[in-house]
């Protein structure tokens, strides 16, 4: 029994037991010499019938290392005793009525149900042939009065029916999971052999009292029901040992355990995994912070209840700390992608806490064996540069692949250096212009983060921002720029330059609630007017939480800033939300401004945009102009304010001070307001 037969070999192994099973009762039944049993048998074999049936109802919980709960079942001993007291007919159809019974108590299926009662006659059968043989008594004895000497026959009887049952069980078991027999049946380990030897011997007693009539029966009950108390209490041990408290899932200890032993039961086969799903909450601390941890910890619960039921039954969820979670797949990459995919549709669907209702999103990183690692440890940390990657490409599914790893071991160090970047003065804000077409005169500027690296140099932000946006640290990141930008701001209009203020926001900004109240205490702090700033956000942040979004703009909105929509054109939204949300102005992508002179879909794109624009009474603003050309062809089509290095780089505060100066001294200054009409 070296590794795991295909699956199809379970069917006819299983109808292969069912016939010899059923065929074994049938025989027995019929061959039974029934006329033959003593009316002083009756009473006790009536009560041992009884408390088979009731021991198979209430079978002991068993837990298996770490992993499954198992249980046992406690007719075994009254079996035993009924195999020596009223013969092998007697034994097998209680023993069948005890198990159709628990199926039926438990809705199994037919075909379980035929199953369970056949391997149980098979047992019975094995252990009966075995118990007449050492006693030397006819196999279908009536009743045999049980001395000191047939005891030890009937202890091994007991041992050949409970191997053969565990065999019988465990080859099952192991074609349905593709795992090898011998694995199974080590996973018994010891407590398991001791509660059945104490079941055993339970049955041996049983057998012998049993002819001294019901009274002394009864007085197994308490050793019975002690040994079932404490089975329960080692499980209940067991399960807070290897459960998370809040979500009932399995925790970290016991993923490992799980993956360990998956990792075993395929390894002398390195082809089919198996593979490991991480899954983590998108800005899960977010929702924690801005609501409360009671409420986190209710979403927590809804996410575990929402991935236990998208798996199937030979699966579970672990909970590994804090907003990530675990899945062992026993199959292929494609098998475990698939898992994946049904995890992150099950959070599809908003959740619901009180009056509110979440939208919860997630990301995945997958890792399969052998492919990407052969030991638990590895698979754990590759499955996580996968899930990492995941974040930063918002890709939600990534499987792992040897590049990410360079990449991300890169992007880590990045992340740490940023940390380190916001405590120190590596970070700056720069502006770039905006500038009106019309007059050439600076009227805003948009304030653009710089990292000077101490090692690497210029660290461009499109390299640094979607760090920050997954990690947490885009918070002070924009609060240091809204700062950094404000005070320079303050600065220039002391000077009495009433320029515009615009700054980029991060999509998760977007759904946090508490934005509005912390952006009207930096306008505060710094004694700067809201009609002042404007905040930019893109589409994709706009479409990222409808809801909370909708909430957030109207708040800042409120709170007298205006919201330009960044990169127009390039988000992929429908438009619908330019109806839904009250916006002021939209930002052309500089992609379609760059070229439009050459291009003439680009040109098309423009122009329709400034007419929208218009139409719904937005600003516009023409990002990317690199040459007179084009700030005159967009000046021609009606855009009032262009931005681009050929109007201006991004530069310093002091610089932009300078300009602003200069252009004073040529013309009378602007005002804000009218620089937006
Ligand atoms: P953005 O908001 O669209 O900013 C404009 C980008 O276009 C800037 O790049 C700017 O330097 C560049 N640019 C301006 N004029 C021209 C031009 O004529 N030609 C070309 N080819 N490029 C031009 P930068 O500074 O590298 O910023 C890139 C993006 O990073 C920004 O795009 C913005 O999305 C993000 N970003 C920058 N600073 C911040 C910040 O403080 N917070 C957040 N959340 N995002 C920021
Ligand atoms: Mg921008
Ligand atoms: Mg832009």
């Amino acid at each position: 029994m070296r590794r795991s037969a295909p699956p199809s070999l379970l069917i006819p192994y299983v109808a292969v037991i069912c016939v010899v099973g059923l065929a074994f009762l049938v025989f027995v039944v019929l061959r039974a010499e029934w006329s033959a049993l003593t009316a002083t048998a009756t009473l006790p074999i009536a009560f041992l019938a009884v408390a088979a049936v009731v021991g198979e109802a209430r079978p002991l919980p068993i837990s298996r290392g770490e992993v499954t709960v198992e249980t046992i079942s406690t007719s075994a001993p009254f079996i035993l005793a009924l195999l020596a007291v009223g013969g092998v007919g007697v034994a097998a159809v209680v023993q069948a009525a005890a198990s159709i019974a628990d199926d039926v108590l438990n809705r199994r299926p037919a075909h379980k149900s035929a199953f369970n009662t056949a391997q149980y006659s098979i047992s019975v059968v094995v252990g009966a042939w075995v118990f007449t043989t050492l006693a030397g008594v006819p196999f279908f004895h009536p009743h045999v009065v049980v001395t000191m000497g047939e005891v030890g026959h009937l202890l091994v009887a007991g041992g050949a029916m409970i191997v053969t049952n565990r065999l019988l069980v465990a080859i099952v078991v192991a074609l349905a999971a593709r795992q090898r027999i011998i694995a199974i049946l080590r996973e018994d380990g010891a407590f398991v052999l001791a509660t059945h030897i104490v079941l055993l011997c339970i049955g041996g007693v049983a057998a012998v009292v049993s002819e001294f009539g019901v009274p002394l029966l009864v007085l197994l009950g308490p050793p019975v029901v002690a040994v079932y108390l404490t089975a329960a209490a080692s499980v209940r041990n067991a399960f807070q040992a290897t459960h998370d408290s809040l979500t009932s899932l399995g925790n970290r200890d016991r993923l490992l355990s799980r993956l360990g032993h998956a990792l075993d039961a395929t390894a002398d086969d390195r082809g089919t995994g198996p593979g490991l799903v991480l899954l983590d909450l998108d800005h899960f601390k977010d929702i924690n912070d801005t609501l409360g941890h009671p409420v986190g910890d209710r979403l927590l619960r809804q996410v575990a209840d929402r991935l236990r039921t998208a798996l199937d039954d030979d699966r579970d969820a672990s909970r590994l700390g804090g907003d990530e979670f675990a899945v062992v797949v026993d199959g292929d990459l494609e098998e475990t992608l698939a898992v994946a995919q049904a995890l992150l549709d099950s959070l599809e669907q908003p959740m619901r806490i009180g009056e509110l209702e979440l939208l919860v999103r997630a990301s995945a990183g997958v890792a399969v064996a052998p492919a990407h690692g052969t030991d638990a440890e590895t698979l754990m940390k590759n499955a996580d540069i996968a899930l990492y990657h995941a974040k930063l490409e918002r890709d939600r599914i990534s499987a792992f692949s040897p590049e990410f790893d360079v990449n991300t071991v890169d992007r880590l160090q990045l992340l740490a250096d940023l940390r380190t970047a916001l405590d120190t003065d590596q970070l700056a804000v720069a502006y770039q212009p905006q500038v009106d077409l019309t007059t050439r005169r600076t009227v805003g500027v948009e304030a653009l983060v710089r990292w000077n690296h101490p090692t690497r140099g210029f660290v461009p932000p499109d390299d640094f921002i979607p760090l920050a946006e997954n990690s947490g640290l885009i918070g002070e990141l924009t609060t240091y720029v809204l700062d950094g930008a404000l005070s320079s701001l303050a600065e220039w209009r002391t000077r009495g330059h009433d320029v515009l203020l615009a700054v980029n926001l991060s999509a998760r900004h977007l759904s946090d609630l508490a934005l509005p109240r912390s952006v009207r205490e930096a306008l505060a702090r710094h004694d700067v007017p809201a009609s002042a700033l404007i905040l930019e956000v893109t589409e994709t942040g706009i479409l990222s939480d409808p809801a909370r979004v909708d909430a957030v703009i109207a708040a800042l909105r409120e709170t007298g800033v205006a919201i330009a929509v960044d990169d127009y054109g390039t988000g992929h939204a429908s438009l619908n939300y330019l109806k839904r949300l009250e916006i002021d102005e939209l930002k052309i992508d500089r992609s379609f401004v760059s070229d439009m002179g050459n291009d003439h879909h680009d040109f098309v794109i423009v122009r329709s945009t400034i007419a929208l624009a218009r139409d719904l009474g937005l600003r516009v603003v023409a990002e990317g102009i690199e040459d007179e050309g084009t700030a005159q062809t967009l000046h021609g089509m009606g855009c009032h304010v262009g931005q681009g290095y050929h109007l201006g780089r991004p530069t310093t505060p002091e610089a932009i001070l300078e300009r602003l100066d200069a252009e004073d001294t040529v013309a009378s200054v602007p005002t804000a307001r009218s620089a937006r009409d």
